[in-house]
């Protein structure tokens, strides 16, 4: 907190100790014992706070931006915008919604409360909470005994290190595909904190598990965990795990293939779309999706093989059903460095067509987001078959639990690179593949979001549109097609892996 801030602060906390509870067009945040007013309104029986307000006394404004009816408030770790009159805004590049719209009065943004407060605790590095009654901000500064994160590489292996206010017990437990979960008794996590410190160097995932009497970390590492030491050090107090190199000389005396991770980009998981069950989209003189997707996969695998650099893996080799939680498995089990997953498109409008490359993001668009309710489908088809109570035909609209699923959920850790990929395929698909170019457009689509790797999903053209459904099945379209992914991994290859 800044001086100015802090005076700010007392100077609030003086005026606002002379009323016990907010009045109407006022609401109070309390922070370390100290009082403070900030505007606000009840709309409805909504009560509306100044973010603007708030974010002054709680510190770590760097900047407010105002574009048309955008509003942007960046700190440390985060980037939120907001757009006036609508009840979404976004956090870095993920969409969320906070039920009642975003407000501007006297220069000042105000959102409301009660929906707003709990998701922005999520990320705040410390507790924060919306009291209702008293019309009260509380912001737990004190709250959190396990701080901070920090992942770094020496010389002969990899430093963890999890910061404390003071020395905790705890547990370290390695499980299967190199998790390090450490488990810390009494521990209260500072998630957004140590959220922030997910490095891909290092790791596949990061994980955080607050439970009433423990809190947990989790990290998949991108090294084989065969050893580690471990201690509590101090000042400051922190948990330190060291994990020493495997000797790789070593383990190349093992006769089995080294698939693990390691720096190398040679891993490639290619996914055909839909298969068994789950045909796809049917194309007007009867083409299937599902075969469709498999023959350019089959292709795409045969060129991949040629070139000796890269393993190869499919999540179908025939039609087959498999779920694409069964599909994001199959990806992570083997390491992969590279997902492509296959489609063709369709429309209701016959004559749309052209190829598209996505990756995952929240969507932009009604047209994107069109596309992955189609090809997320599959996933709530499962899950409604396992559960025998929700009626499909009720839950054949798919916009909310895809949107409320995947909001929560959408991973950001490959999306820079994963955006690269597309990238790559896009100059490709443009050299290579003689149909309409879309190209490139994000949207959330499950399959990819569950991969730990930088992915993408390719609709190849249109099966709904005659020609292209007629382009499609031949073969020399589908080699071009294979071609150009397989030319935009080469790419990627020699882009990344010598970083
Ligand atoms: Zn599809």
């Amino acid at each position: 907190m800044s001086h100015r801030t802090l005076k700010t602060l007392l100077i609030m906390a003086a005026i606002a100790a002379l009323c016990g509870r907010a009045a109407a067009d006022k609401a109070r945040v309390v922070i370390s014992g100290a009082t403070a007013e900030i505007q606000a309104f009840d709309e409805r029986q909504v009560t509306f706070i100044s973010f603007s307000g708030l974010a002054e006394v709680i510190g770590g404004v760097a900047d407010w931006k105002m574009v048309g009816h955008e509003i942007e408030y960046v700190n440390d770790t985060n980037r939120f915008t907001f757009v006036i009159g609508s009840p979404f805004f976004k956090r870095n590049d993920s969409v969320f919604n906070m039920t009642y719209l975003a407000e501007f009065h006297d220069g000042q943004l105000y959102v409301p409360a009660a929906t707003f407060i709990p998701f922005f605790n999520q990320v705040f590095p410390q507790k924060i909470s919306w009291i209702k009654d008293s019309r009260t901000v509380r912001v737990e500064s004190e709250y959190f005994n396990v701080t901070d994160l920090s992942v770094s590489a020496k010389a002969n292996g990899l430093l963890i290190e999890i910061f404390l206010t003071s020395a905790l017990a705890y547990d370290i437990f390695v499980t299967e595909g190199n998790w390090i979960n450490v488990s810390i008794r009494d521990g209260r996590l500072n998630t957004p904190r140590i959220q922030s410190r997910r490095d891909s160097r290092y790791m596949y995932n990061l994980k955080t598990h607050q439970q009433k009497e423990t809190g947990q970390v989790s990290i998949r590492l991108r090294r084989r965990v065969e050893r580690w030491t471990h201690k509590i050090q101090e000042d400051p107090p922190r948990i330190q795990i060291s994990i020493p190199d495997v000797n790789f000389d070593l383990v190349q005396v093992d006769t089995s293939p080294r698939i693990g991770p390691d720096d190398k980009i040679d891993i490639v998981v290619i996914d055909p779309g839909h298969g068994g069950s789950h045909y796809g989209a049917i194309g007007p003189k009867g083409s299937r999706e599902k075969d469709v997707a498999l023959d350019i996969a089959k292709e795409l695998a045969k060129l991949i093989r040629k070139d000796k650099q890269f393993k190869v893996i499919m999540t179908r080799d025939r039609d087959k059903t498999v779920t694409l939680q069964e599909r994001a498995d199959a990806a992570n089990e083997a390491q992969a460095d590279l997902f492509v997953s296959i489609h063709a498109n369709s429309s209701v409008k016959r004559h749309v067509r052209g190829w598209n490359v996505f990756f995952l993001a929240p969507a932009k668009n009604d047209s994107a987001r069109a596309v992955a309710q189609f090809e997320n489908s599959a996933f709530f088809r499962d899950k409604f078959n396992e559960n025998p109570e929700m009626d499909e035909d009720n839950g054949g609209s798919f916009d909310d639990p895809i949107l409320n699923i995947l909001n929560e959920m959408i991973m950001t850790e490959f999306q820079a690179e994963s955006h690269d990929f597309a990238m790559m395929m896009d100059r490709e698909f443009r050299r290579h593949v003689r149909i309409p170019a879309r190209g490139v457009d994000q949207a959330g689509f499950y399959v990819l979001n569950m991969v730990f790797a930088p992915s993408v999903l390719v609709e190849a053209g249109f099966i709904s549109n005659v020609q292209e459904e007629k382009l499609l099945k031949q073969k020399d379209y589908r080699k071009k097609v294979a071609q150009a992914i397989y030319n935009a991994i080469k790419r990627f290859k020699n882009k990344y892996e010598n970083q």
